[in-house]
């Protein structure tokens, strides 16, 4: 197969649509505000028992000095320093409330700052917090600590520091190397800058360095992408995200900034991504999930050989650790088989851990469907098959039973080529891993009983 005919332009146009990313299952759109900290709390404590399985940690630091245009995170925009620090203070108390609930329960194998930006934090705040982390729990010797990090305000001292404090993945926000791009889009970074950073974090022997890539951009042309695709992989970065821009000013004003008649069309859009998949597909990474690519010899590529590969809402991760903390002002996290979700504003965050030490404000308990679904979506996601044995040794359900006749349900993907049904398995096919999430659709049972919900979603290309 050429890779001309991986991504069909013809099959991007037919298959987007609006459509989940499943970094959770069931997606967020469906979970309840009547789940809050006495829940939570609940969940907390069975967790606790089970004392030898690792956990997983999120923290999440909201803070940037200035918007980027096109943002869809949770962030707070400041040029206020103090309000980081009276945030870490915050972080300590969640951190102290929710550790005591987990009792004995300490182990965690990885953990990962997010935002916003999580350099935002000085050293010496970072110190401190990860002196509360310290404190309840104990990072196994081969745990996974990440960070994501922002290359203009990023400072070598710091990559020194994360290094010294045992972080060994970093991700960083590229997005486009045009400077007309950068420019519309509002975030400036020449290419040198980045280049330097990755530099200095290899000598710093951080591993898995992945960059991120946006399509979809202001100004952006499948030539200009097609330079940034160029220089990207002069990077040889570990890992590469390239993920769609949803533009949706309605909803964030502040994408207000980007002048619509300056976005691709969508045509163009979609030429845009098929040479994304082309050209990294061409240089040798292997395809991971829809829109993440890692070189061979990566850990994520090797995990997805091996059918072991995971996600959740901070991306793909080889780590084993289904029980995930959220700290921080919007975090998520996954206990006891249920999602929690703290506020999404930093004044309720901060008010809610001051009155109770902890600020869930949604979420939803899984029910034994649900399970099944997410463990099916799961697979289909990460490791791009469906072994029907595996299914049945974990759920006692076989498989045609449970989800009726598969030829009839997939028939639209058997016949474009991205699915092929074997006695004892579903796999995606190379053409196929595009079109992930809407093979995974087909599996929602909340997409099915209310089609309506769709539109919440960005378009799945
Ligand atoms: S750095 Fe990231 S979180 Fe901050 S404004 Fe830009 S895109 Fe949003």
């Amino acid at each position: 197969m050429t890779p001309a005919t991986l991504v069909p332009v013809e099959l991007l146009r037919k298959y987007d649509r609006p459509g989940p990313r499943y970094t959770s299952y069931p997606t967020v759109p469906v979970w309840s505000d009547r789940i809050g900290p006495d829940d939570y709390a609940t969940a907390l404590r069975a967790a606790s028992q089970r004392t030898t399985e690792p956990l997983a940690l999120y923290c999440h630091v909201p803070f940037c000095r200035r918007r980027c245009y096109y943002c869809g995170c949770n962030t707070v925009v400041t040029k206020d320093r103090s309000r980081a620090a009276g945030y870490v203070e915050i972080l300590g108390r969640e951190i102290d409330t929710v550790a005591a609930m987990l009792g004995d329960r300490r182990q965690v194998s990885l953990l990962h700052f997010g935002g916003g930006t999580p350099t935002y934090l000085t050293i010496e705040e970072f110190t401190k917090l990860l002196d509360y982390l310290r404190s309840h729990f104990a990072f196994q010797p081969n745990a996974e600590l990440s960070i994501e990090v922002d290359p203009r305000v990023t400072t070598f001292e710091q990559i020194d520091f994360l290094a010294e404090s045992g972080f060994n993945r970093i991700s960083m926000g590229v997005q486009d190397f045009t400077p007309d791009v950068q420019q519309a889009s509002g975030r400036v970074q020449p290419y040198e800058m980045v280049a330097r950073l990755i530099e200095h974090c290899r000598t710093r022997r951080f591993k898995g360095i992945n960059i991120d890539l946006i399509y979809g951009l202001p100004k952006q042309t499948v030539e200009t992408f097609t330079e940034t695709l160029d220089k990207a992989l002069q990077l040889r970065p570990d890992r590469v995200a390239v993920y769609s821009f949803a533009y949706l000013p309605n909803a964030m004003p502040h994408q207000m900034r980007i002048h619509q008649e300056d976005l691709p069309a969508t045509e163009v859009k979609y030429r845009i991504f098929a040479t994304a998949v082309e050209k990294f597909t061409g240089a040798g990474y292997r395809q991971i999930g829809m829109d993440h690519f890692a070189l061979p010899e990566d850990e994520l590529s090797v995990a997805q050989s091996d059918g072991r590969l995971n996600r959740n809402f901070m991306g793909y991760t080889v780590q084993q650790a289904p029980e995930m903390i959220g700290f921080g002002m919007s975090a998520i996290g996954y206990v006891n088989n249920a999602f929690f979700q703290s506020y999404s504003k930093l004044d309720s965050y901060e008010n809610a851990i001051a009155d109770k030490g902890m600020a869930i404000y949604r979420g939803i308990q899984l029910s034994a469907d649900d399970l099944i679904r997410q463990y099916v979506i799961t697979n289909l996601m990460c490791n791009f098959r469906l072994p029907f044995a595996d299914l049945e040794a974990k759920f006692n359900v076989r498989f045609p039973d449970y989800f009726g006749p598969v030829e009839t349900r997939m028939e639209g993907f058997i016949a474009d080529e991205l699915l092929t049904v074997h006695a004892d398995r579903l796999e995606i096919t190379p053409r196929g891993r595009t079109f992930v999430r809407n093979i995974a659709m087909t599996f929602d049972a909340y997409l099915a009983a209310e089609p309506g919900k769709a539109p919440t979603f960005s378009r799945t290309i």
